[in-house]
């Protein structure tokens, strides 16, 4: 088993469920109202925690303000048994914040202040990355600043970790960005952003996947929603499906299938056998409500996968 690291966001995501979404300008009555632990980061470091074996811990180092929320959030990290040497508290800025609206279709609206995740520095990243020298595996999101996360792979790639990147949420990222990259995992609307590919079927995804690879990135797995994965490198180019299952909740699916498939790399699975688990993984955290609560055990995983 090798040591991951993941480095991200956390937040609180404030759920309001209602009829139907304020317009601007008016208040919507009855709705109810739930509160969970998010960000992409946080999500991502839990689902990998809860579904490696052995006792290992995952280190996740972030920053969250010195309130109520960024305090509770750091006490659930550990009860999950997360490593949180590296999360450090801002004396200013308050924890990270989503506000979510969610109607009777399941549409929803978001508003995110970032607050301290949006004061993670680069140096701070690099202070914690030096206390860490048996680490082999990097997990990133794009919830803090550009800058930092741009830092961190240099500097992991320096030390020979193996860097993965969720390029959520979507945005145009420079070539620069994507060399030395190990693995990328973006979803079809952040594939599209950095490929300039429109993804309709498996010739269009393969393309994307294709162009990611030309510009360094060594494996390229991009996500598909209920209808799977798909996986190239120099030696695999591959559909991988998605288990059949009633959705009930889509929020944080992509977070598990990276948690879990970095889970299973740093085991020594390969490419494909890590996306089947991913995928397996995903789709028992779709059938539940919830980001965090949703993940499921890796007893439960590998049950499901007979
Ligand atoms: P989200 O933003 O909802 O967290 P995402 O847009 O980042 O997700 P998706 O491609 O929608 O990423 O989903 C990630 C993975 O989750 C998919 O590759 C698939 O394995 C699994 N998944 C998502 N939706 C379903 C579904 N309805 N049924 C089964 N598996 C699903």
């Amino acid at each position: 088993m090798s040591q991951i690291i993941v480095i991200g966001s956390s937040n609180t995501d404030m759920v309001v469920k209602a009829a139907q979404l304020p317009g601007p300008g008016e208040t919507v009555l009855g709705g109810t109202f739930l509160m969970n632990s998010g960000g992409k980061g946080a999500n991502q470091a839990m689902a990998a925690q809860r579904l490696q074996t052995g006792g290992g811990q995952v280190v996740f180092i972030a920053k969250v303000g010195n309130d109520v929320f960024g305090r509770e959030a750091i006490q659930a990290f550990e009860k999950a048994g997360l490593d949180t040497r590296f999360i450090l508290q801002d004396r200013q800025a308050p924890s990270g914040v989503a506000l979510i609206g969610v109607d009777d279709e399941g549409e929803n609206s978001i508003m995110v202040a970032p607050g301290a995740n949006a004061n993670l520095s680069a140096g701070e990243v690099s202070d914690a990355l030096g206390e860490m020298p048996d680490a082999e595996w990097v997990m990133l999101q794009l919830e803090i600043p550009l800058d930092t996360v741009k830092s961190a792979i240099a500097e992991c790639t320096r030390k020979g970790l193996k860097v993965v990147l969720n390029p959520a949420p979507a945005q145009r990222l420079d070539d620069e960005f994507l060399k030395n990259i190990h693995l990328i995992i973006p979803n079809e609307t952040e594939a599209e952003l950095l490929t300039g590919i429109s993804i309709t079927d498996t010739n269009t995804v393969r393309e994307a996947a294709s162009i990611l690879h030309k510009k360094g990135v060594e494996n390229v797995v991009i996500t598909l929603g209920a209808k799977g994965a798909f996986l190239y490198n120099a030696t695999t180019d591959l559909l991988v499906l998605a288990p059949m299952v009633e959705a009930i909740d889509t929020t944080a699916a992509g977070d598990v299938f990276c948690g879990a498939l970095v889970v299973a790399l740093s085991e020594g699975k390969s490419l494909a056998d890590g996306a089947a688990f991913a995928c397996q993984a995903a789709a028992l955290s779709v059938a539940r409500m919830g980001a965090q609560p949703s993940i499921p055990s890796r007893e439960e995983v590998e049950t499901a996968m007979g």
